[in-house]
């Protein structure tokens, strides 16, 4: 078990979101995969942080979010990357393969939905249009009212 699989997928992007603008600003080896120091958080005192990558369980942090529980927040995932690059690396990897590949599903999308549109008659996107304005959010009705009618 390590500290990246304790975490939450959240507590592990924003982790690396505070490593990499070098929030971690005290670290210190203190022990077999123990390491302690601060990372700055959002108010004025930075939070002290504790991990054992060891024993991910016996990790802490001072913070709201995770003192006196048995929580990975963000500030032990950040300390965790900052004491192994390598592995901020990894995962700033794993991260850019995933927007290609979100992107590239977007652009299949879209493509997917313009050839539909182009094979479709006026009647049945009077149909689409009017659907989408009666299940979408108001917002979007109330738009279209705005921008393509005069009353
Ligand atoms: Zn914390």
């Amino acid at each position: 078990m390590s500290l990246l699989t304790c975490a939450s997928g959240k507590s592990v992007y924003r982790g690396y979101d505070y490593y990499s603008s070098n929030k971690v600003n005290v670290i210190e080896k203190v022990g077999d995969g123990q390491y302690k120091g601060f990372v700055d958080g959002r108010g004025n005192e930075p939070y002290e942080v504790f991990i054992d990558v060891n024993h991910p369980r016996k990790s802490h942090c001072n913070c709201p979010h995770a003192n006196g529980k048995r929580i990975v927040c963000k500030h032990q995932m950040a300390m965790f990357f900052k004491a192994f690059p390598d592995e901020a690396k990894r995962y700033k990897t794993e991260l850019e393969e995933y927007w290609d590949y979100e992107e590239k599903r977007h652009e299949d999308e879209e493509y997917a939905i313009s050839e539909f549109l182009e094979k479709c008659d006026k009647s049945e996107l009077a149909d689409i249009i009017w659907q989408m304005l009666f299940d979408g959010p108001e917002w979007q009705y109330e738009r279209f009212v705005r921008e393509y009618l005069d009353l």
